[in-house]
């Protein structure tokens, strides 16, 4: 074994070898894979080897799409027979939310390039003979994926691996790793030692052994999962004979299992409740090719409903039952990326569609780690997207959830409701008693709505569909009441959203953002340090706000923050809740190592409220002495002010695009505050409002997000951020390559849609746009704007789409609609009221 490497990659299931042959093939030969036991011996052997190309997350669809691809490419560049058989996926719906769900899903697969087709119920029947159809809507298939033998897949990787030069390591255990000054490590392995430049993480099962070598709660814990291969069946093997093509890979989403053929028999795969968490404190040191004690009725509702479906599974015996280890992850994505506060050490880790995701997460990978950025937008499976919060009781409790919600469907207003509430501010009692309905972000809990005194859904419009999985609501919240209907469509929170952006158009609202990330950046060279850090000028007045963004080393947009000078060398970073731990994580990492520049986290000290309307101004200076006139407190500035007994550091900002201020106050004053301001606002008619009239708000002010609007995968430009990227200040990280990227030539241009004729779904953010039947562009964002009356939608179309006035076509859950590209910022677009 040698003993320096470039990289070293734990672990030898599918996940560490497809890394290994990504970076072998990106043409770092001198690699080394350590695996404690022999290929496979982890989780990767017992797969069923689905390749499922359906995913509803952007990054993670996108991962799948390149192994599907690759695999076929592998075993012809290997000679190696991986059994990839690509028979097709046909996924079932029996429901009219399900059907939603698909044709939401529709929308994503066409705008990153997966063929997805519908089928009807005759369709189905000719494709899968012995099916019954029988309450079945219809079908979507994915003709290009099937099912793959994950041992045979691995072995093709290793060889392709080591063709390419690099070396693994079989029953050799890592039993340390030591970071060196110069920010190489050493792992130490039962075998010796190794000197590398970077490890990359991929232990499956034994992730959270690893991360105890270095300090990490990597949020990854094991659930278990099963399923059942049958005896032959004498129809299908006399169909087989008779030259009849294999049956496809079949899913009953509603009834949460899937099936296909198996050596002339079945397997059938099931995702059922209950399935509990495994290797809570990493398996046994011992522990290699290891199956559970299979638990047969945990299963029998899916069993019974798989007979019911499909007659022909309940005439032949069991072959046998696997049980094992699946891992998961809290919102039951992977962890691909830089782990936090450690240099050069990556994660591959917590796969539970391991064998799908493994090609297109080594591939990212190697570019992540060789070129210092990868090329798709991996926001939905960056390990930094969970925090601290993200400990062991939490992660077993979400680990159990996401497993069991695999076949759930999947409402983009789903809010899941285990290891809640967390994360509270102090104001969550005070938002609870005005009839906050919350969600959860980040482990925080904040209204996204209000519902009035006493509301519930009407029983009738709960759980209409007799299916084992297709719960349209979460169970009764803390008033005993169920309040929330989810849906693809607008659904029974819909009006009174717009209530809430009334009282904040016309009178004034309270909003709690608490959960922003926030930060201190201080000491002499904090200045010069963010200048370079940032492509929007720093702000040089104390006093004085900016919105700034990080750019990504090839240009495109990777934070966003808001940025507030509070003093000679102090500067105050508000950016997205969802991204504390990534945000800071990137600062951190590139801070000087002179010591010049400090970060302060603050998330935790101050609460945010935010006072935003026409009437917020006569609501705050009753509480305050400090003339918040327009001529003496001007938009874009904050100052300290008293606000009763307390204080505050209000900043005249906010994403609603009224009059306002944010109240940015040491937590523990928040509900001395909050009583005040409700106080000193009755007579105004103030009311709270959420998180989702706030978003209905900032799409008519067309202020972008991350990862939507703005991500790596599109330049500043190209989002439209010409108002706050200024190449002419000098240089700052990414400034070269962003003005590279404008003289190539834009691929993209972030637009603004009126969506006309929409009755009941808006846009949500991925449907796919037309000119004709050319596929010009995808929503990034859409929503109903209250102020304007109009169903809108953000999007990014190709730069000959752009122009105002432009006629397209916008797919809304199957149904196409006519839109029109719309001057951007429609609401209010001189800023008057944020202004006045
Ligand atoms: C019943 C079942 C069915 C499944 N079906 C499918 C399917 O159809 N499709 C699909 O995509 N996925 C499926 N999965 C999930 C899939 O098995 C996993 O996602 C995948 O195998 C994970 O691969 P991995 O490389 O991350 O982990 P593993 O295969 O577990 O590999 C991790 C390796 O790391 C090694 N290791 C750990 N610590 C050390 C150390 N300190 N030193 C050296 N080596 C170390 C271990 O020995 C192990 O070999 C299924 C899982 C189960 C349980």
């Amino acid at each position: 074994m040698k003993s320096k490497a470039r990289a070293v990659v734990i672990g030898g299931g599918v996940v560490g070898v497809a890394t290994l042959y990504h970076l072998a093939r990106k043409g770092w030969s001198d690699v080394i894979l350590v695996e404690r036991r022999e290929l496979t011996s982890g989780s990767t052997w017992h797969a069923a080897g689905l390749l499922p190309l359906f995913n509803m997350s952007y990054s993670v669809g996108q991962i799948h799409k390149y192994s599907v691809r690759f695999y076929r490419e592998l075993a012809q560049e290997t000679g190696m027979d991986t059994g990839f058989r690509q028979v097709s996926n046909v996924r079932l719906a029996r429901t009219k939310d399900r059907w939603d769900e698909y044709m939401y899903y529709a929308g994503v697969a066409r705008t990153i390039g997966v063929n997805v087709v519908t089928m009807t119920a005759g369709e189905i029947k000719a494709a899968w003979p012995y099916v019954d159809v029988e309450g079945i809507l219809g079908a979507i298939q994915h003709p290009d994926d099937g099912y793959i033998q994950p041992a045979d897949l691995t072995q093709a990787l290793a060889r392709g691996a080591r063709d390419r030069g690099a070396e693994i390591a079989r029953n050799t255990t890592v039993t340390g790793l030591a970071q060196q000054g110069d920010g190489s490590w050493i792992v130490s392995t039962d075998q010796g030692d190794i000197a590398c430049e970077h490890v990359v993480s991929c232990t499956g099962n034994f992730a959270r052994r690893t991360g105890e070598m270095v300090g990490l709660d990597i949020p990854v814990i094991p659930v278990e999962h099963q399923y059942i291969v049958t005896e032959p069946h004498p129809a299908i093997q006399e169909h087989r004979a008779d030259g009849g093509a294999e049956l496809c890979v079949l899913r009953e989403s509603d009834s949460s299992w899937y099936m296909r053929e198996e050596a002339g028999g079945l397997l059938l795969g099931i995702y059922e409740k209950g399935a509990p968490c495994c290797y809570v404190d990493g398996p046994d040191a011992t522990s290699e090719y290891e199956l559970f004690q299979e638990d047969v009725d945990r299963l029998m509702p899916h069993i019974d409903s798989a007979i019911e479906r499909v007659p022909c599974f309940g005439e032949v015996g069991v072959k046998k039952i696997y049980n094992g280890a699946i891992a998961y992850t809290p919102d039951g994505s992977p962890i691909i990326g830089p782990a936090w506060g450690l240099k050069n050490f990556w994660l591959n880790e917590g796969h539970s569609f391991g064998v799908t995701a493994a090609g297109g997460a080594g591939w990212q990978l190697a570019k992540w780690i060789i070129d210092g950025e990868p090329t798709i937008d991996m926001m939905g499976v960056d390990p930094r997207r969970f925090g601290p919060y993200a400990s062991r009781g939490y992660l077993k409790q979400k680990s159990e959830e996401a497993y069991a919600n695999v076949f759930t469907m999947h409402y983009p207003d789903e809010e899941r409701v285990a290891a809640r509430p967390l994360k509270m501010a102090p104001c969550y009692d005070r938002m609870a008693a005005l009839g906050a309905v919350f969600g959860a972000v980040y482990g925080w809990e904040r209204p996204n709505w209000f519902a009035p005194a006493g509301y519930e859904v009407p029983a009738q419009e709960l759980d209409v569909d007799d299916t084992l999985t297709c719960h349209n609501h979460p169970p009764a919240d803390h008033t005993g009441r169920i309040r929330e209907r989810w849906s693809f469509r607008r659904s029974n929170y819909f009006p009174f959203l717009g209530e809430e952006v009334k009282t904040v158009h016309e009178k004034v609202g309270l909003l709690d953002m608490s959960a922003f990330a926030k930060c201190f950046v201080t000491g002499p060279g904090a200045e010069a340090w963010l200048d370079g850090m940032m492509a929007n000028r720093i702000p040089k007045t104390i006093g004085r706000i900016r919105l700034c963004h990080m750019l990504t080393a090839r240009g495109g947009v990777r934070s966003e923050f808001t940025i507030c000078k509070t003093a000679p060398e102090a500067y105050y970073l508000v950016s997205a809740g969802a991204f504390e731990r990534h945000d800071h994580d990137y600062l951190e990492k590139a801070l000087p190592a002179d010591g010049g520049v400090r970060l302060v986290p603050a998330t935790a000290d101050l609460g945010v409220l935010v006072l935003a309307g026409p009437r917020s101004r006569d609501v705050l200076q009753k509480l305050t002495d400090t003339d918040l006139s327009n001529d003496s407190f001007k938009w874009l500035t904050g100052k300290r002010i008293s606000v009763g007994p307390a204080h505050a550091d209000a900043l005249r900002i906010n994403f609603v695009g009224e009059l306002g201020w944010e109240l940015h106050h040491p937590i523990e004053m928040q509900n001395i505050i909050f009583d005040l301001v409700m106080d000193a606002g009755a007579e105004f008619g103030i009311k709270p409002f959420g998180i989702r009239a706030m978003d209905c708000m900032r799409l008519e002010k067309s202020y972008r997000l991350i990862p939507r609007e703005l991500s790596i995968e599109y330049s500043a430009f190209e989002s439209g951020l010409d108002r706050f990227v200024h190449p002419d200040k000098g240089q700052f990280l990414g400034r070269d390559a962003l003005v590279k990227w404008r003289q190539r030539g834009d691929k993209w241009r972030f637009v603004t849609m009126e969506i006309h004729g929409v009755s009941d779904a808006d846009a949500r953010g991925s449907e796919a746009i037309y000119k004709g039947e050319d596929l010009v562009g995808r929503a990034t964002s859409g929503g109903y704007g209250w102020r304007l009356g109009k169903s809108l939608a953000l999007a990014m179309v190709k730069p000959q789409h752009a122009a105002l006035g432009t006629e397209l076509e916008i797919a809304i859950l199957g149904d196409r609609y006519k839109a029109t590209i719309i001057e951007e910022c429609p609401f209010d677009p001189d800023n008057e009221r944020l202004r006045a």
